[in-house]
């Protein structure tokens, strides 16, 4: 069967194009090469524009769908000077939470089967090219050693920061140099966390922009990490990923006594945001973490992949439905660069100039404790959200 669509990896951003597209009466091929639910390293932290869209674009309602997460009431900031800032968040049906994404990846899986995609367990090798190697007209699959085609009218690409079908198109995802690198473990607390819970950022002194994290997913349990966007000043530091991570747990202990769980510490590329080129590449859409959609200031990803998701849904549904595919592929361009592109190249800039230099960094927390209103600006920029 040729299928309409095969969208490559099950993740948010993958899960939404393929539902946009069943939604639409196309026929769809989820593939991953994981079965769901799965494990994702991830700080699993959901700022509210990610809630708004689950509501009002796509209608899912989390406490039916039993999705297991913690609310989260603010964020709690230390400026590389130690100088410390609470935001508090504005009470919204949108508000941020935290989420393992073992469950909300497989909130999003099922919301896709439930729309109609069809879904396999499939590793993919590759895309596969037309004769004269200009279009991209399928996927190879790889079976042990053995390699097996499945043609497609359009290919979405949504297979993560290792995306095969990427690689192929552009050689790579991402610039090793323009990579952040994170960790992240699971942690019990011997104390439970008051019942309005915030995230936990602390900016490390010779590590800024990078950050270590302590984000609740339920009230005696945290996600802790740290995220670090400068390879080259984390080389100097010559210390591992887990070294750094372990001398934070041991430094925060007062404030939170945690032990963590040593089966789920797991560090993972994050291919950031460096700039406003298409992201359809010989008629393949890219999305999410494989088209590198990932805000340089926080590393967050999960709502830029649910929005590019959405957006290639809709213009591949256009283009199956006789759109030309140049136009097709600009609607999806102008999508983004309207819906995200702005706000991602302003974090980039934001990381560029005021993120790595921890004096101007702590001059702009002073600022914003002194200052209210700059406090929900600084809140916006921080916690990921998209305006
Ligand atoms: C340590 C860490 C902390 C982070 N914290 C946050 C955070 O708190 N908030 C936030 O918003 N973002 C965070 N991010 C970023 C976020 O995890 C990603 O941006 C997001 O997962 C991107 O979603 P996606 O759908 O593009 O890809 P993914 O979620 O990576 O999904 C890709 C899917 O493709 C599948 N796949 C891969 N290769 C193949 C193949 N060859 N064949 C078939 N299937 C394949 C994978 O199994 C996977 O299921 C963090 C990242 C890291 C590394």
């Amino acid at each position: 069967m040729i299928y309409d669509a095969i969208v490559v990896g099950s993740g948010p951003g993958g899960a939404i194009a393929a539902a946009t597209l069943a939604q639409r009466g196309k026929s769809v091929l989820l593939v991953d090469r994981q079965s769901f639910p799965r494990d994702k390293v991830c700080g699993d932290g959901l700022p509210g524009n990610v809630m708004e869209m689950l509501i009002k674009e796509l209608g899912i309602d989390i406490q039916k769908a039993g999705l297991k997460y913690q609310q989260i009431y603010g964020i709690d900031m230390v400026a590389p000077s130690g100088s410390t800032l609470l935001v508090r968040e504005k009470p919204s049906a949108y508000y941020s939470m935290v989420s393992p994404r073992y469950h909300f990846d497989n909130m999003l899986h099922q919301y896709a089967l439930s729309k109609g995609a069809h879904f396999e367990v499939m590793d993919v090798d590759a895309p596969l090219y037309s004769k004269d190697g200009n279009q991209v007209i399928g996927i190879v699959q790889r079976q042990g050693k053995t390699l097996i085609e499945h043609e497609a009218r359009i290919v979405i690409a949504a297979d993560g920061v290792s995306s095969a079908v990427t690689r192929s198109l552009r050689g790579r995802v991402a610039d090793p140099a323009e990579t952040a690198v994170a960790i992240r473990a699971y942690a019990r607390l011997k104390r439970p966390l008051r019942p309005d819970p915030t995230v936990y950022f602390k900016y490390l002194l010779d590590l800024v922009p990078g950050y270590a994290w302590i984000f609740p997913t339920a009230r005696d349990q945290v996600n802790v990490g740290l995220g670090l966007f400068d390879q080259e000043m984390y080389k100097r530091r010559g210390k591992s990923l887990k070294e750094l991570l372990n001398e934070f747990s041991d430094a925060i202990q007062n404030e939170f006594p945690l032990e963590i769980e040593p089966g789920t510490l797991k560090s993972w590329p994050i291919p950031v945001w460096t700039s406003q080129d298409s992201r359809v590449v010989k008629g393949v859409y890219l999305v999410g973490d494989a088209g590198r959609f990932v805000d340089a200031l926080t590393g967050g990803g999960i709502y830029p992949a649910m929005v590019t998701g959405q957006l290639a849904g809709q213009a591949a549904s256009r283009q199956l439905e006789g759109m030309h595919p140049a136009a097709a592929a600009a609607m999806y361009d102008a999508g983004w660069r309207k819906g995200i592109g702005k706000s991602l190249q302003r974090l980039l800039w934001v990381q560029h100039w005021i993120g790595s230099k921890p004096s101007v960094f702590n001059a702009i927390f002073n600022v914003a404790n002194a200052v209210p209103p700059l406090r929900s600006t600084l809140l916006t920029g921080l916690a990921g959200q998209h305006s």
